[in-house]
């Protein structure tokens, strides 16, 4: 089976970008002339763009902080922008051009502002960028709020809010940009108070690059004050790479302040191991991923020799909304010596590890390096093992510590299962990170691993049996597993979409095949003691014209009838033959509306239930009938297959019911 059964069994959503209409002029509002200038127009925010900001500003009232995080993110952005792009063409970079950021308080009109000389935008540029949420699954992200405020906040985290956290603390944010590639008198100036609209207006600025000011509601005044967003900067933007400047806090009256240059400045990636402290690892986590909490774990590496490379890869601690998307953001920042090339830079991990963020530094792509070029350097390939490799001993790193790995495991397990189809070369790494529910744990959690299973095996048991079903308490009660749990011998029990097909793709571990409890005969090798096997024979004899009868009854519905030895409580149970398809997975194809061929199973009955001793015994047909069609159907119940005859199986039920009432 290839990968695109994949996203059958994972249970991606296939939907599309969809961009929605870069802006909405507000024609039930009409474009208004305002006072200013003649050239002012008033435009509606997209209706969703509407929603969140209504519901950020409710939900990260506690995480006001962030809105310098966010706008000074941006401001680097924009710096690194306009690097990439005067690698191209020189002439929108001015020669000796000191890249930089500002951060100016007026503590008169209570208001921040943050400047950077950037890439700038167009007036066309801010109306799109600054009124649109452009994201694929806006909506349904929408959707999935609970309205319970914290874990509501913890969504919007993973969301992204970028540039509108700006109004959790401003009543109005004024925005002043001119792009690199526009000329002084085509700059532009976009304001919003936020609430249903926003205005812009052409205006001329003779430096290139964009200033936020942030006009402080009343009650947010103490951000106007250079200590506060000192400390600010320090926590969250530390490792922004090129200078934060601010006025330094005036101590004497008459002494005009100087400049300062607030944060290290200098590219987390490339500082020594040694010289990072644990907060700041923390703290560039979530600027470049959005991300409110912390991450699980991080590993932080340069690579010398024939490639030259540094690379700094998270895990986060929470799926993102949008993991099963299809086109979801994901793989790495990519930079070349420094210089930022792009975002999600997907040919550096694979599919399966499109959880990870982080960032990739090469010293040896060439600065002009595009997706395309990316696709075809063979240096990638090798650039992808090694990341992959690193990712993989990270996870491993993490499952030493069993509560955490089980977190991280109920994150991103689903996805983790996709990785040995997609990498076969890395399949027994793979394997080893893989976790379970089992008989043995007697819980929900999957908190089994294949190596764990076989350390518990039986000395005599050749192979890793496990129970596929629709959801665990089907898998736990399976009939299937009657013989396993009498005999104490371990059983998996796999109930994610994907696990059949993950095992199919694993065909073993540590040199054990797996097998499936409800496929073939039953053959529990060298587990079978001889007492056992003596019993089998002379039922075969005592039980043959019952399964002959039996046979005959059920012959256009199964393939064949015989005893069982898997059975202790129950009377029956249905198999498919070793060859065919397991039954979950028949049920996940078919469900997707793929064609599965017919096959009829086997029906095997237990010569030790008081059941089927009565069956054997009865001699009215009638009852034998309605005896045998019963315990055939209940086979099916038990396992969680529907009945395509219901109200008969209820008919016959209540005729014996009735009997044995007299
Ligand atoms: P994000 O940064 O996640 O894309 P934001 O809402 O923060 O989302 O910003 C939206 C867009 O506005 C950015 O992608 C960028 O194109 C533009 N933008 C924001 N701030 C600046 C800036 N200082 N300079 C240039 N462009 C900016």
């Amino acid at each position: 089976m290839g990968l695109q059964e994949l996203q059958i069994f994972a249970v991606a959503g296939v939907e599309n970008r969809q961009l929605a209409p870069n802006f909405l002029p507000c024609t039930d509002i009409g474009i208004r002339n305002s006072m200013s200038t003649e050239k002012k127009e008033t435009m509606g925010f997209q209706s969703e763009a509407k929603q969140l900001l209504h519901l950020m500003i409710h939900s990260l009232y506690s995480n006001k902080e962030i809105f310098l995080r966010e706008l000074v993110s941006n401001a680097n952005d924009a710096i690194d922008k306009l690097r990439f792009e005067a690698l191209s063409d020189g002439k929108i970079m001015p020669e000796g051009t000191e890249f930089g950021i500002r951060i100016d308080i007026d503590e008169e009109t209570k208001s921040v502002t943050v400047s950077d000389n950037g890439i700038g935008m167009s007036k066309e540029e801010a109306i799109s960028n600054l009124g649109t949420i452009a994201r694929s699954g806006t909506s349904q992200f929408l959707d999935s709020l609970t309205g319970d405020q914290k874990k509501d906040s913890q969504l919007i985290g993973q969301f992204g809010v970028g540039f509108y956290s700006s109004f959790i603390i401003a009543d109005e944010v004024v925005v002043e940009s001119r792009s690199a590639k526009l000329s002084s008198d085509e700059a532009v100036r976009w304001s919003s108070k936020g609430e249903a609209e926003f205005d812009v207006e052409t205006i001329k600025r003779e430096e290139v690059g964009t200033s936020v000011t942030l006009k402080l509601k009343s009650s947010e005044a103490e951000f106007a004050d250079g200590w506060r967003l000192r400390g600010i900067v320090k926590k969250y933007a530390d490792h922004v790479a090129v200078p934060i400047t601010m006025k330094q806090v005036a101590t004497e009256e008459d002494k005009e302040p100087e400049d300062e240059v607030v944060n290290t400045a200098k590219a987390l990636w490339t500082r020594s191991r040694s010289e990072v402290k644990e907060d700041e690892y923390k703290e560039f986590y979530k600027a470049i991923s959005h991300d409110f909490q912390d991450p699980f774990s991080w590993s932080h590496n340069k690579v010398e020799g024939k490639l030259e490379y540094s690379s700094l890869l998270y895990i986060p601690s929470k799926a993102p909304f949008d993991l099963w998307h299809r086109d979801s953001p994901r793989g790495l920042k990519l930079y070349v010596q420094r210089v930022f090339i792009m975002d999600e830079a997907e040919q550096f991990l694979p599919l399966y590890l499109r959880f990870i963020r982080g960032v990739v530094d090469s010293n040896d792509l060439p600065l002009n390096v595009s997706r395309e070029i990316l696709q075809k350097d063979p240096s990638i390939d090798s650039m992808k093992n090694a990341l992959t490799k690193r990712a993989l001993d990270m996870i491993e790193k993490l499952s030493s510590d069993e509560e955490k790995y089980h977190s991280f495991w109920s994150e991103f397990g689903q996805v983790l299962k996709e990785g040995p189809a997609e990498d076969f070369g890395n399949k027994d790494k793979i394997a080893k990170l893989l976790r379970f529910a089992s008989t043995e744990s007697k819980e929900e959690k999957q908190n089994q691993s294949l190596a764990g299973y076989v350390e518990q095996m039986k000395p005599e048991q050749e192979k890793i049996f496990y129970v596929a079903a629709e959801n665990y308490h089907t898998a736990l009660n399976s009939p299937h597993l009657e013989i396993f749990n009498q005999e104490g011998i371990e059983v998996l029990l796999l109930h994610d979409r994907i696990d059949e097909w993950l095992v199919g793709q694993l065909q073993e571990f540590d040199g054990k095949a797996f097998q499936d409890v409800a496929k073939g005969e039953l053959d529990l090798g060298s587990l079978d003691k001889d007492k056992d096997k003596k019993k089998k024979e002379e039922d075969e004899k005592k039980f043959s014209d019952l399964v002959s009868k039996v046979k005959e009854l059920l012959s256009d519905k199964v393939e064949d009838v015989r005893l069982t030895n898997r059975l202790t409580d129950s009377p029956a149970c249905l198999v498919v033959s070793e060859d065919d398809m397991g039954m979950q997975m028949r049920r996940v194809l078919e469900s997707a509306g793929q064609a599965v061929p017919e096959s009829k199973r086997i029906f095997e009955v237990n010569p030790s239930h008081p059941l089927v001793e009565k069956l054997k015994k009865e001699e009215d047909s009638d009852r034998f009938n309605n005896l045998a069609l019963v315990i055939f159907d209940q086979a099916k119940l038990a396992e969680g297959t529907q009945l395509e005859e219901p109200a008969n199986y209820v008919a016959r039920l209540n005729d014996l019911l009735l009997e044995l009432v007299g």
